[in-house]
């Protein structure tokens, strides 16, 4: 980026993530949840590792990205410039077989183990490599045929199969709601909560994140338990109105 467009994006991100804080704790104080239970995770799909760099100037230290390339590539980048002490990428985005290998080692946590299959086929790799990956089984919650994701149904029947294997540790869940509309949201939301605290019940693990939330939705997550919020536009987009 040109010089004097960094200093003004650079002042655009600090001002964004500064009331987005803000906004967060709102939402927590509505919901008597205490913020730092409440992890804002930067999605820098759209932007470059420079943008990236400025976040962290401002103080930003997890990321998300939906490709494994652009996953990888960001963080040569970022490593050749300066390094990442402190800085976490997780991926968030669908993952197809042949692909996980680059995200194993690069991402800290896998958001988007979508089915029992895809998470047979991480561990194996993990195994294979003698780590230990972190995973987030996502759920469609709302159903919608778009969405992929483990349905509710599945993952009651499958969890047993899933925290079985070796190579993975489950760490939680991810949703997505449906796009503008708050009241189906904040179901989707509520009930991916109801579904951690049963099968917190069921299996005796922790199932402690819960991510959920992105620029349009993601105070109705923290008042319904996200643990996670992972905010794209909202960070990134100038054109995005923050109100
Ligand atoms: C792009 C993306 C986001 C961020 O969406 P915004 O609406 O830009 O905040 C969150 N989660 C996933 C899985 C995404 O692909």
């Amino acid at each position: 980026m040109e010089e004097y467009q960094s200093e003004r994006y650079s002042a655009v991100i600090s001002e964004r993530l500064e009331a987005l804080r803000s906004l967060l704790g709102e939402a927590c104080a509505r919901a008597g949840r205490d913020p730092r239970e409440v992890e804002l995770l930067a999605v820098s799909k759209t932007v470059g590792p420079d943008e990236v760099r400025l976040a962290m100037a401002a103080g930003q230290r997890v990321f998300g990205e939906n490709r494994p390339q652009e996953l990888k590539r960001k963080l040569t980048a970022l490593r050749d410039s300066g390094g990442l002490d402190g800085i976490r990428f997780d991926m968030i985005g669908n993952l197809q077989k042949n692909k996980i290998n680059q995200v194993l080692g690069s991402a800290e946590l896998i958001h988007s183990a979508s089915s029992l299959h895809l998470a047979q086929a991480i561990a194996k790799r993990a195994e294979a490599r003698g780590i230990l990956a972190r995973v987030l089984l996502e759920v469609n919650v709302s159903g919608e045929e778009s969405k992929s994701g483990f349905s509710p149904d599945e993952v009651r029947s499958q969890i047993e199969d899933v925290i079985s294997l070796g190579g993975i540790k489950v760490e939680g869940l991810m949703t997505m709601a449906p796009a503008h509309d708050a009241s189906e949201s904040r179901r989707t939301f509520s009930g991916l909560r109801d579904l951690a605290d049963e099968l917190r019940t069921r299996t005796g693990l922790p199932f402690g994140v819960l991510s959920c939330g992105m620029s349009d939705d993601f105070q109705i997550a923290v008042e319904e338990g996200s643990t996670l919020v992972r905010l794209g536009r909202i960070v990134f987009d100038e054109r995005y109105r923050l109100d």
